[in-house]
């Protein structure tokens, strides 16, 4: 009874094992399917996610998606994981080498977005804040993503602000090619062109057109010099020629006055030798009748003579006048032409004297000026008096309405300036926003008094920009002759100082120098 009790409770535990073997077994091959399962949905993902990103890749990722989904054995599995492997390392490197460059070309895009100048405040915030984003060590491509999308919205947004501001250096350029070409003395149909570029070259072109521009110019100064060459070259010619023609109808009229005078001399011995025979006859006649014969013959010979005598003279006369008529013609044709050049080179020297902007005499004419002054005050003590005036915060014109109507304000108060004081006074423009007025034979007094009424007028032009009213003010610095033996430049320095007195104790007003303290 005991042996089959034990062996029955045997037979039971084996059978309770083995149910448990068989769940056991159940269990693994379960979690075996769950983890086969996983892994191939993982690997689907794994394919759809590297897709496109490297064709030998995604062959592989492929064939592995195929074996797993035919159930292949470890054998067949591993060979293609591990090429799998091999293609991913392979596509993390060149990922790698890519963001390198990237990283080094959206560097660079930042540093040229730095140096733009024109873009406002707020865009500069902007880019600070993308600049900071890129100082990061770790470079992914999610890293870059967002920073390229900054980067793209910023050039969209600030883009025009970029395209439509000159930058400064440009206005800068712009601004020193056309004083050159206002310091152009050409005339005619060059300077009309000149004028013309420099209209063109306001504008803000862009850099084709800009080149275009440029090139025109210098094909206009070339030509312009060469027009000039040709002009004093055909001029020059006509003189000789003309100087030539002189020569030979004087040379010609020198022959032709030594023939007569040949003729001449060789009709005078005739009439002579008439006039002796005539009295050789009346000496030596016996008789009336023969007298009256011989007499009547001579008289007819004398006649003969004198009658070929006032031909020749008449012959002579009338080549003289002809010679002086000739030489009358070519030397009137000789004097219009000087008088042409002296023209021409009058016009060249008057412009070479004048601001083109304010039409005032220029600093070269003020220089030249002086020294007609100075002489002048050696010579009579007459007073001199000389004043230096500077437009106050004329740079805020500039900057609050532009250049160009800075420039319409120089003109202005040029204007006004030549028409408050006295017509002999000599108002110039001397550079930039600074004006000279040399006051001869005025005491400086006078000279205050004047140009108290000319500030007084300045500050009352009603300027109007952008709808805004202006007014402008000038600081003045005044100086006098005092000795002989000073020179006009230390006057001049003399009153620059007090202006820079005007300037130092609050603008809007005239110093006298002397007055300046230190
Ligand atoms: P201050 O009262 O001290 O003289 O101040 P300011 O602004 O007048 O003096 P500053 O010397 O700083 O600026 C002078 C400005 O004049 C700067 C320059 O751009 C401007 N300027 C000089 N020449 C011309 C010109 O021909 N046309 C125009 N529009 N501006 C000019
Ligand atoms: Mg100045
Ligand atoms: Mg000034």
């Amino acid at each position: 009874m005991n042996q089959s009790n034990s062996a029955e409770e045997k037979l039971a535990m084996l059978e309770k094992r083995l149910t448990q073997s068989i769940q056991s077994r159940k269990q693994l091959e379960d979690e075996y399917q769950h983890d086969w399962i996983h892994f191939s949905n993982m690997l689907t993902q794994l394919s759809y996610a590297c897709g496109g990103l490297d064709h030998n890749l995604d062959n592989s990722l492929t064939k592995l998606r195929g074996l797993l989904q035919r159930n292949s054995g470890m054998e067949q599995l591993k060979p293609v994981m591990a090429e799998s492997e091999a293609h991913i390392q392979s596509l993390v490197h060149r990922v790698q080498l890519n963001l390198k460059a990237s990283h080094e070309a959206t560097t660079e895009t930042i540093d040229w977005l730095k140096k733009q100048t024109s873009v406002d405040k707020k865009a500069r915030l902007e880019l600070q804040k993308i600049i900071d984003s890129t100082q990061s060590q770790h470079v992914s491509i999610m890293h870059y993503m967002p920073l390229m999308m900054s980067l793209l919205n910023y050039c969209q947004r600030v883009g025009s602000q970029i395209i439509e501001q000159p930058s400064l250096s440009y206005a800068e350029q712009q601004k020193a090619v056309l004083k050159l070409i206002s310091q152009l003395e050409f005339t005619g149909t060059t300077e009309q062109q000149l004028v013309l570029l420099a209209k063109q070259l306001k504008g803000n072109l862009p850099t084709e057109q800009l080149l275009n521009v440029l090139v025109s110019l210098l094909e206009t100064i070339i030509d312009g010099i060469n027009l000039e060459r040709q002009s004093a070259q055909n001029f020059l010619l006509e003189i000789s020629q003309t100087l030539g023609t002189v020569q030979g109808t004087l040379s010609q009229s020198v022959h032709e006055r030594s023939h007569y005078d040949e003729d001449n001399s060789a009709l005078n011995h005739q009439l002579k030798l008439n006039v002796d025979e005539l009295n050789a006859s009346v000496q030596s006649a016996q008789h009336l009748e023969t007298l009256k014969q011989d007499v009547a013959g001579h008289l007819a010979r004398l006649n003969k003579t004198l009658r070929e005598k006032l031909a020749l003279e008449t012959k002579e006369k009338q080549q003289h006048e002809r010679t002086t008529a000739k030489l009358t013609s070519k030397l009137t044709h000789f004097e219009q032409q000087v008088h042409h050049y002296k023209q021409k080179l009058a016009e060249q020297k008057f412009k070479s004297l004048q601001d083109s902007l304010t039409k005032l005499p220029n600093r070269a004419a003020l220089e030249e000026r002086m020294s007609i002054e100075e002489q002048r005050f050696k010579r009579t003590r007459e007073p001199l008096s000389i004043a230096v005036l500077d437009i106050d915060l004329f740079k805020r014109i500039n900057d609050n309405f532009g250049h160009s109507a800075g420039d319409k304000t120089l003109q202005v108060i040029a204007s006004m300036l030549r028409k408050a004081v006295n017509e002999a006074d000599f108002v110039c423009r001397y550079g930039g926003e600074e004006f000279v007025i040399l006051f001869p034979n005025t005491p400086i007094t006078d000279a205050q008094a004047r140009l108290e009424k000319a500030c007084d007028r300045i500050r009352n032009i009603p300027f109007k920009f952008r709808s805004e009213d202006i007014r402008i003010t000038v600081s003045v610095g005044i100086a006098e002759l005092q000795q002989v033996n000073q020179s006009l430049t230390s006057l001049f320095d003399a009153a620059d100082k007090a202006l820079y007195e005007a300037k130092r104790t609050g603008r809007n007003k005239i110093v006298l120098a002397g007055a300046a303290s230190n």
